[in-house]
């Protein structure tokens, strides 16, 4: 048996006749830029987030950006994010200048540890960035809490848990403004790239759309230097064709996880995945952790088996942020959560026959 990490097959005949239909009506329409598209996907998204707006953008790196920018944080100000991310977060700050303030996470679910963000939070500290890790749901209560305490903004990175929740109320739906990114292999992806912003905060929302949109609210009228970060009409259309599926795909997700737990269970050195109290886990990544994690990944490709890691080098180790300075071990849980991480094969469709294949081929090695 093949199995691949991700295949698209089961999701792209479902949908099929759904998503041409919409590319045809976004063809015919004649209007391709910021239309009724873009306006209906920004609508029904911001419902599904449980947040009062919505405002698409090119992409989810983008979305993180122009919160951040929107929020006026800028040089000088200090912005918590997780050690153990993809570096889009990390990014995002540099992008307006601010100073990385890398917090660990808790070693059993990966997420942002609260004690650490408390321990982290100085004077000059105006946003926390929780990141709901591979679908689930950071402890956004004591987050909040500290927030609140210190005045400062939380920025959700959404990117990998659209549809999770935490105590009941969805992600995306806590901080000021909000980044997720529909990446095709993200929980609702495009086809192509796209993101968004969602926001509680109607003043920001319009700053935000303004922003996305070469700083203008009307054509040739420019109020700020915006930037140009436009959700395509093409690709909103696709969203709100593929959006009234995302529950019942996550639903498949979290009993593919199950599958994964039952036939997983009890094998001496593989960690699996742990959900906190309070946290729901949409299952963006299946990720399991093992000591011999490289002899594991070449076996299962020698089994036909795809696997990533999510992710190999943290990003205080990328090259990229070299003259951060940051000392090797400065993080050792992400450094041990990038040497020991596998990501196992996971799609909506995936078949039990499949956990099975994958879970008695981790058995065996
Ligand atoms: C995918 C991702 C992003 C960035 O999204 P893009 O649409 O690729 O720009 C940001 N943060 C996290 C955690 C992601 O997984």
């Amino acid at each position: 048996m093949k199995i691949p990490f991700l295949s698209f097959s089961p999701q792209n005949t479902s949908i099929r006749t759904q998503v041409l239909d919409a590319v045809a009506r976004v063809f015919d329409s004649q209007w391709y830029v910021l239309g009724e598209s873009v306006k209906t996907f920004e609508a029904e998204y911001a419902t599904y987030s449980d947040a009062r707006h919505c405002i698409g953008v090119a992409n989810g790196l983008d979305a993180l950006h122009l919160a951040l920018k929107a929020l006026g944080v800028k040089e000088g100000d200090e912005v918590i994010v997780p050690s153990n991310t993809y570096i889009a977060t990390w990014l995002a700050v540099s992008y307006v200048g601010a100073t990385i303030v890398p917090v660990e996470p808790n070693i059993h679910t990966y997420n942002l540890d609260p004690a650490g963000v408390a321990a982290a939070i100085t004077p000059r500290t105006r946003v926390i960035m929780p990141v709901h890790l591979y679908g689930q749901a950071c402890e956004m209560d004591r987050i909040m809490e500290l927030a609140q305490q210190h005045e400062l903004h939380v920025v959700e990175d959404n990117a990998q848990a659209q549809g999770a929740t935490f105590n009941g109320k969805k992600t995306g739906s806590f901080g000021s403004a909000n980044g997720t990114s529909f990446y095709p292999g993200k929980n609702l992806g495009a086809l192509g790239d796209a993101g968004a912003i969602t926001t509680n905060d109607p003043a920001l929302a319009l700053h935000l759309a303004t922003l996305r949109n070469y700083g203008s609210q009307r054509k040739y009228y420019n109020e700020v230097i915006g930037y140009n970060s436009r959700l395509d009409e093409l690709q909103a259309a696709i969203l709100s064709a593929k959006l009234p599926y995302l529950d019942e795909w996550t639903r498949q997700r979290q009993q593919i996880a199950a599958w994964y737990d039952q036939y997983l269970a009890g094998i001496p050195d593989v960690v699996l995945p742990v959900t906190a109290a309070g946290a729901s886990h949409v299952y963006h990544l299946y990720v399991v952790r093992s000591p011999r994690r490289d002899a594991l990944q070449a076996h299962l490709t020698a089994q036909g088996i795809g696997t990533l890691i999510h992710y190999p080098i943290p990003p205080h180790l990328q090259q990229a942020y070299a003259a951060l300075d940051f000392k090797p071990d400065a993080f050792p849980l992400a450094q041990e959560i990038a040497a020991t991480c596998l990501s196992l094969p996971l799609w909506p469709g995936m078949t039990e026959e499949e956990v099975q294949y994958v879970s008695a081929a981790i058995r065996a090695f």
